[in-house]
């Protein structure tokens, strides 16, 4: 095969003179070397590809240009031998010292004995295409790490996205009101963390908000007095309205203090993709709050449920025992429950429990939980209390509890209220249960709506299982046999 096979020209200088009239204009790289691999000519594009003039680069070996440190992970042979043609990833060095990552077309040429004359070769920079892939691929390990909970999932999401985006802010926002509050952050220039708030009228999320598609500011100039961004000096923004399950759950957001030139269509697509994972990551998360909360929380009046209950009483006898410290427990009883389900009917019956459990939440305050360990039967544990502080907070309880209804075709509606520091004769966290139970047994006994503790019980008979849970500590009186 010769040249002219190709319908190319013998000789360097023609063959030169078709590459310039062909290539001169062409936005690819193109060059053309002798057999040797010794540049003879290469258009603009190429010029500009390595920062070298035709004149720099006539006469030196291409290879110069490789750079062989960069070149080992992407690169093939760098031709296909002297009569192959290919298409290779090679690394190039520029003028400046860059490293470029580039994809190269070559093609001999051939004299008429058939000698190789030297190689035409078309390049095409793909640092750009690279970065894209390199970041997708990185997306896709993080989704499909079976290692990785979901929190970490989305963190790591947003440090790919500050790297990709060479930003160093990224926030995941949820909308609650008038108000952004950051879930997920990662930042290297402010201080910002889940949980901090923004006005969402003085936020830029406010136009993230308001569009499907990605949204960005390069500049100080587009995007105009926004108080929160020049409160923080920042001056670029890309972001991404976030949807879980059908409904808008707030924003992903980049932000930097450094103007851009422009966003360009792929970094578009690049934060739409990353975006749809942390969608994907939320709905997760979501479902897996549900699961546990139902485990948990009572759905009707959100009070923690008798599991939870039991499983907290057992762990605050053993850290009262291991530590010599103190402990009681109140479980209260609406009084004549059933009358108001049978007169109101139950969904009323519903409301009024609900009701109740948001009265006692409000007196037993955040920090301690109200746990429904039976239909209209609740409890609080009180770790590091007695019985008189205990018997206070039951008294302030039964008066919230009775006061005046919600509904005013309701009676009044009370509840009976038992008692039970942990005293060191009660063996067992059943025994401790047990002893409240006989204190709000007493209650109900004693005409209902008070308080009774264990410190002021007397005069209760217990069936034969009771007295063995609590030892030493029954005492004799009424017949009535024990409600447990
Ligand atoms: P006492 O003062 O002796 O406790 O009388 P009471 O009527 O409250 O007690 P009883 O045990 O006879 O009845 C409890 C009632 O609570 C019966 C049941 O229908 C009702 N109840 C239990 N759970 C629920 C619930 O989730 N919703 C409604 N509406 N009623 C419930
Ligand atoms: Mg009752
Ligand atoms: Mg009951």
């Amino acid at each position: 095969m010769t040249s002219s096979d190709y319908g190319l020209p013998d000789q360097p200088d023609a063959m030169e003179r078709l590459c310039a009239s062909l290539c001169n204009h062409a936005n690819d790289a193109v060059v053309l070397t002798d057999s040797d691999r010794r540049i003879l000519w290469c258009n603009r594009a190429f010029e500009e590809l390595t920062g070298y003039t035709l004149a720099e680069l006539a006469g030196r070996d291409k290879d110069a240009l490789y750079d062989a440190a960069g070149e080992t992970a992407l690169t093939g042979p760098r031709y296909g031998g002297p009569s192959g043609s290919g298409l290779f990833p090679l690394r190039l060095r520029r003028k400046d010292g860059a490293s470029i990552a580039t994809e190269m077309a070559t093609w001999p040429w051939a004299v008429p004995d058939g000698r190789l004359a030297g190689h035409f070769a078309i390049c095409r920079d793909t640092t750009e295409e690279d970065r894209q892939r390199l970041a997708r691929d990185s997306f896709v390990a993080i989704l499909t790490d079976q290692r990785l909970d979901e929190r970490t999932k989305i963190e790591a999401i947003l440090a790919l996205a500050c790297d990709y985006f060479k930003m160093p802010v990224a926030l995941v926002c949820a909308l609650e009101g008038q108000t952004m509050s950051v879930v997920h952050a990662k930042s290297s220039l402010m201080t910002v963390s889940p949980g901090t708030r923004f006005d969402l009228g003085q936020s830029i999320c406010s136009t993230t908000l308001a569009v499907d598609g990605p949204h960005n500011f390069a500049n100080t100039v587009e995007i105009g007095e926004n108080p929160t961004f020049l409160s923080y000096g920042l001056r670029s923004y890309i972001g991404k309205k976030l949807s879980v399950g059908g409904h808008t759950f707030g924003t992903l957001s980049l932000c930097s203090p450094l103007d851009r030139p422009h966003f360009t269509r792929q970094d578009s697509a690049m934060i739409t993709l990353l975006a749809s994972g942390v969608e994907q990551l939320l709905a997760t998360e979501m479902r897996i709050q549900a699961l546990e909360s139902a485990a948990t929380q009572d759905w009707l009046t959100g009070a923690s449920t008798s599991r939870q209950f039991r499983q907290h009483l057992e762990d605050t006898f053993a850290q009262v025992r291991r530590n010599a410290a103190t402990a009681s427990l109140i479980l209260f009883d609406v009084d004549h429950f059933k009358s108001i389900n049978d007169q109101f009917g139950h969904d009323m019956g519903d409301r009024a429990l609900t009701e109740i459990a948001c009265r006692a939440r409000r007196v037993i305050g955040p920090n301690r939980k109200l746990y429904r360990v039976g239909g209209e039967e609740f409890a609080v544990i009180l770790a590091g209390s007695g019985a008189d502080s205990a018997a206070i907070m039951a008294e302030r309880l039964r008066k919230k509890v009775s006061e005046q209804q919600f509904n005013d075709d309701l009676p009044l509606i009370t509840a009976s209220f038992g008692v039970a520091e942990l005293d060191e004769d009660l063996g067992s966290a059943d025994a401790w249960l047990k002893c409240a139970d006989i204190s709000l047994y007493a209650s109900k006994n004693n005409g209902r709506n008070r308080v009774t503790s264990n410190r002021s019980i007397s005069g209760i008979d217990l069936p034969d299982e009771v007295s063995q849970a609590l030892g030493p500590r029954q005492r004799p009186g009424s017949k009535r046999p024990l409600r447990v």
